[in-house]
Parts: C-alpha cells; sequence; structure tokens
C-alpha cells in the first residue's frame, strides 16, 4: 500500500508538472496574442421584450489561436487576471467595441464586460473615456457588465470609479445576478442601472413551479429598485412567453441568437420579431 501511494504521489507530481508546462505555454501564447492580433469580438443580442427587437449587443471575446484554435474565454480569462494580461486585452476590448458600435444604428447599445483586475490595474474610467473618444460613440450607447467579484475585491476602491462612470453618463450593469454568495447586499451598495439574472435560474422556469417563483421574486425585486431587468440564457420559446407575462425588459440567449461575429449584426437587425 506504501508503495501504491508513492507511486500515486509519483504520478500527481508528474501530472502537476504537465499542468505547470501547458500554463507556462499558455501564457506565452497569450501574450503574443495581444501582439498578434488573435482575438475577436462576438456579439449577442440583447433584445428588449415589450418593444419586440434588439435593443444592443454584448462583446464576447474570442481567441483564435493559430494550433489550438477557438480558445473559449473561461479558458483563458482567469489567466489572463492572474498574469496581469487582462488590462491591455481589456483596453482592446474597449476599443473595438466602442468602434464597432458606432457603425450601428443610433439605438443600438453596446455592452462590455470587465474584470476586477481592471479596476485595480488600470484607470478605467480614462480607458472608457479614451474608447468612447477615439469611436465619436455617445456614453449613452455604453454598457458596463461587472460580476460580484469586482465589488468583493475593493468596495471602496471601486464605488468611486462606478460613480465616475456613471456621472459621464454610461450605465452599469451587474452581471450574473444570483450566483454570488452575497449579491444581495452588493444592491444596496450601489444604483444599478441593470441586474442580468444568471442563465442558471431560467433553465427550469417553464416545468417546475418553484424555479419559476424564484425567477418571478427576482425580476420583482430588480423592478422595485429601479433597475431594468435582462435574463440571461433564454433558449426556448416557451421561456420567452413566460418572461413577457413577467416585468422583465430584456433577454438574451440562443433563442434570440447565439453570439455571432460583428459582420452579422446588420443581418440580426434585420431579423423579424421573435416569438
Ligand atoms: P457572461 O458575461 O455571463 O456571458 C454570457 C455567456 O453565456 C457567453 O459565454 C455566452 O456565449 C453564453 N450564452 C449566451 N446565451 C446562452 C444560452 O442561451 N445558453 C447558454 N448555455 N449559454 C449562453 P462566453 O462567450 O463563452 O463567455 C463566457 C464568459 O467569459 C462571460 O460570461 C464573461 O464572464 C467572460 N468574458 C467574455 N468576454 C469577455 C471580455 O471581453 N472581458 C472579460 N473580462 N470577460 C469576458
Ligand atoms: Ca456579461
Ligand atoms: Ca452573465
Ligand atoms: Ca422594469
Amino acid at each position: 500500500a506504501k508503495a501504491d501511494g508513492r507511486k500515486r504521489e509519483r504520478f500527481f507530481a508528474g501530472e502537476m508538472e504537465v499542468q505547470m508546462q501547458l500554463r507556462h505555454a499558455l501564457e506565452a501564447d497569450l501574450r503574443a496574442a495581444v501582439e498578434n492580433e488573435e482575438f475577436e469580438l462576438h456579439y449577442q443580442p440583447l433584445y428588449d421584450l415589450r418593444q419586440r427587437r434588439i435593443c444592443g449587443f454584448e462583446a464576447l471575446i474570442r481567441w483564435n489561436h493559430p494550433i489550438r484554435g477557438r480558445v473559449p474565454p473561461m479558458d483563458f480569462i482567469p489567466l489572463a487576471e492572474e498574469v496581469g494580461l487582462i488590462v491591455d486585452i481589456g483596453r482592446w476590448v474597449l476599443r473595438r467595441a466602442c468602434s464597432d458600435a458606432a457603425q450601428w444604428p443610433e439605438g443600438i447599445k453596446v455592452a462590455v464586460n470587465v474584470s476586477a483586475i481592471q479596476f485595480s490595474g488600470s484607470d478605467l474610467t480614462k480607458d472608457v473615456g479614451e474608447a468612447l473618444a477615439a469611436a465619436a460613440l455617445s456614453p449613452s450607447r455604453f454598457e458596463l457588465e461587472i460580476t460580484e467579484s469586482v465589488l468583493m475585491e475593493n468596495l471602496d476602491e471601486v464605488l468611486p470609479i462606478l460613480h465616475a462612470l456613471k456621472e459621464r453618463g454610461i450605465r452599469i450593469s451587474m452581471d450574473d445576478f444570483g450566483t454570488g454568495y452575497s449579491s444581495l447586499s452588493y444592491l444596496s451598495s450601489f444604483p444599478f442601472d441593470k441586474i442580468k439574472i444568471d442563465k442558471s435560474f431560467v433553465n427550469d422556469i417553464a416545468d417546475n413551479k418553484e424555479a419559476h417563483a424564484i425567477m418571478h421574486a427576482i425580476i420583482l425585486l430588480g423592478d422595485a429598485l429601479g433597475m431594468r431587468v435582462t435574463v440571461e440564457g433564454v433558449e426556448t420559446a416557451e421561456q420567452l412567453a413566460l418572461l413577457e407575462c413577467e416585468e422583465c425588459d430584456e433577454i438574451q440567449g440562443y433563442h434570440i441568437s447565439p453570439p455571432r461575429p460583428v459582420r452579422d449584426v446588420p443581418h440580426l437587425l434585420a431579423l423579424p420579431p421573435k416569438n
């Protein structure tokens, strides 16, 4: 048994080394990717349920790795955050999203995701201001999506930045609402313009009374606080129909469209109203 244990230890040590090497390789590739412009933004519609039309798009980063192919954001954003590269990548995302959105019709907004590191490791207000100015995009057409982890990181540092951005006419959304440890308590620390209810809450609303009741309650909460309410991850016509009966303002999900390359935006805007 002892020998077995040692063998296992050696195996794990070897395994860990492989993991470390993979990480180093990925980190080196990630650095090169910034220089080589291997990133791309895809856009997913935000669909206004009352007006029955697309009112904006969320920018979602894609990495086209020369050998590995497309690497999903969840496989490189955490690493980019850890090694600080997210600041450069984030700046690129801001600039690209603003210049893309400047080509869209006036009423169409763009939403951009930012990491906690962008609040502490860079001057986010300045970066956003420069991206808007370079594209001549009105701040009223720009939304910033932050998760609870951004607030958890350092509330004292983050709040003044959020207020400064809001004073400039930029809207702030709380992303993945309901998934964190204390989402509710954060709702009172900052006047968010929007909450985006996480997709995990929509899954069962069509067949499970309890799931529907929870969704109903979260939507009412957001509405009572004067926030716009978006439900993420809507995949079926049934879910859309249920949400239409609620005080839900906006939906996002594969039922409307998956994220698409920027060249598909005009086509998406021309689609007929969705049921
Ligand atoms: P998120 O901000 O919550 O983005 C929504 C994710 O849900 C996207 O995954 C989207 O493709 C996916 N999704 C949309 N509709 C549906 C649906 O109906 N069903 C299901 N199952 N999924 C749906 P994606 O593009 O893989 O992005 C994952 C996460 O990576 C994002 O989650 C966001 O946290 C992060 N991310 C993406 N782009 C950026 C970026 O530019 N900067 C930063 N900091 N994070 C980003
Ligand atoms: Ca988001
Ligand atoms: Ca989300
Ligand atoms: Ca409302």
